[in-house]
């Protein structure tokens, strides 16, 4: 399975630096940006003193494992904004059984988006603190921990996320940094940004040409609402949950994945100057608009309200 890292270009500079591996950061909950990492609840309130005393006792038993994070797909446009630097940086594509293969112990599971906090079931912990066994013990703090690592508030839902956590002595400590020095076999494909400077394009395309790796380029269409990826040789993929596909058709003029005609044109590319023409003369507004006349047209936006002093005076008079 593909799991893919957005990264800003300071990120990408970062993870390439070194020829021949690939420098993986992982931080620990406490440094990432939702404020609320780790949060627990139990699902219903815990009455007694001691019951409270022991979660509580649970609590503490968390600890902070390094974590780093993915996401499911390539193509989320607010993925690239926020964490790719509004698409000046690169995602990563790694393979997931290949990533987890260099740790001695990796946990490896997806976040689940929940309206509330992530909840333990108040029953558990009565049952643990009651039966005094070990095993029911486990079976709580395994839980907490699986809660705690594993949910999110659902406002974070966009980022499809999967994480990792290992253990922190499989990783490198330098200034409060947590490194993992990767092979570069981990790596499947490279995917830059359009908005990227020459630097990291060049960066890139060093790096994929000594890892072997594809080198995509994300694209952003005109008439096609989600993105898609296009290779040096020109070659177009889109992307589904299951992985990339090579466009079977794509359009000689714009360059995007769409039905062409016999001229190899989408039904945009298709249209002729002629029917351009024809399209300026339907109305006087769009005669008006085709001569640049634009005092003539009056401009509003359908279910918004027109506001401001100039406004409130044109009324008034
Ligand atoms: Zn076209």
């Amino acid at each position: 399975m593909l799991i893919f890292k957005y990264l800003s270009p300071e990120g990408i500079t970062h993870v390439f630096r070194r020829r021949g591996e690939v420098s993986l950061r992982f931080a620990l909950p406490r440094d990432y940006n939702d404020p609320y990492e780790l949060f627990l609840q139990t699902d219903k309130p815990l009455r007694s003193k001691k019951h409270r005393a022991f979660y509580k006792y649970f609590l503490g038993k968390i600890k902070q494992f390094p974590v780093t994070c993915f996401s499911k797909r390539p193509d989320s446009v607010a993925m690239w904004a926020h964490y790719g630097r509004d698409a000046a940086g690169v995602c990563l594509a790694f393979d997931e059984d290949d990533l987890a293969d260099k740790f001695p112990s990796a946990f490896v599971g997806d976040v689940k988006y929940l309206e509330g906090p992530a909840q333990i079931p108040a029953w558990k912990v009565v049952y643990a603190y009651t039966t005094e066994k070990n095993r029911h013990s486990e079976w709580l703090l395994n839980d907490a921990y699986g809660l705690a690592y594993f949910a999110k508030r659902s406002e974070w839902q966009y980022e499809s996320e999967r994480r990792l956590i290992v253990d922190p002595k499989a990783l490198k400590h330098s200034n409060g940094i947590l490194l993992a020095k990767l092979p570069r076999r981990v790596l499947r494909y490279i995917i830059v940004g359009p908005q990227a400077q020459d630097s990291i394009r060049q960066l890139c395309r060093r790096r994929a040409s000594e890892y072997r790796v594809p080198l995509l380029e994300l694209r952003i269409g005109k008439t096609r609402y989600k993105p898609f990826f296009s290779t040096a040789s020109g070659d177009v993929m889109t992307w589904n949950v299951k992985g990339f596909r090579k466009s079977s058709e794509v359009c000689i003029s714009c360059g995007e994945p769409a039905r062409v005609n016999a001229g190899a044109l989408c039904r945009w590319c298709a249209i002729e100057p002629s029917e351009v023409a024809e399209a300026a003369t339907r109305s006087l507004m769009t005669i008006a608009l085709d001569l640049g006349v634009t005092s003539l047209v009056e401009v509003g936006f359908t279910g918004a309200k027109q506001k401001g002093w100039r406004v409130r005076r044109a009324r008034r008079s």
